[in-house]
């Protein structure tokens, strides 16, 4: 099922993820739910606060980008970037290894907005798989980035808190009316939902 995806100014995207103490049906048909609204937006991840959920939860899916090279690891070992996706990493834990370097990012959550990030050019990252158990995994190029950008999500921190003041403040104007957007729509979900409910 395709979700709708959350805009910049709902509180949800704020929201620190809790742990995912059990991966049950639910979480089984979130997971499938998530993967499937990323690619309908062809999104490159999507993590559980986009969706309305403030989980340690995010999916990741770099296999149709083409001009962005990465590099991956799991468990240690050598692994084409591109066959491993979809990436579902349920609580992880990430560790930022490397130099840094700047490069652009949009977000699922900010339509039509871009910016230069600065981030670490690898990562490490410990995370629970579907099946229970642990994967360990070594990224660089631009599947480490995605990953600090969706760890960030799982932090309650946007993209846009990492952009320099001066890129900042040029968006300011597209980023406050898409605020007031948001909360127009969510007034009006609110709306519908008391009278429906009455
Ligand atoms: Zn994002």
């Amino acid at each position: 099922m395709i979700l709708p995806i959350l805009q910049y100014g709902d509180p949800v995207l704020r929201g620190k993820g809790t742990r995912v103490e059990e991966i049950d049906d639910r979480i089984r048909e979130l997971i499938a739910d998530m993967i499937e609204t990323m690619h309908a937006a062809n999104g490159v991840g999507l993590a559980a606060q986009q969706i309305g959920e403030a989980l340690q939860l995010t999916v990741l899916d770099i296999s149709q980008v083409e001009d962005r090279p990465s590099t991956l690891k799991l468990n240690g070992k050598e692994a084409d970037p591109k066959s491993a996706m979809p990436l579902v990493l349920i609580n992880p834990e990430i560790e930022l290894l490397d130099e840094t370097e700047v490069g652009t990012e949009g977000c699922l959550s900010f339509p039509e907005i871009t910016g230069e990030i600065e981030r670490a050019k690898s990562v490490r990252a410990r995370a629970q798989t579907l099946e229970g158990g642990i994967i360990e995994i070594e990224a660089s190029g631009f599947l480490a980035r995605a990953i600090q950008h969706e760890d960030d999500h799982l932090n309650g921190i946007l993209f846009i808190d990492r952009m320099n003041s001066a890129a900042k403040a040029a968006l300011s104007s597209r980023l406050k009316r898409l605020q007031k957007e948001t909360k127009r729509g969510i007034k009006h979900r609110e709306a519908f939902v008391s009278e429906t409910t009455l």
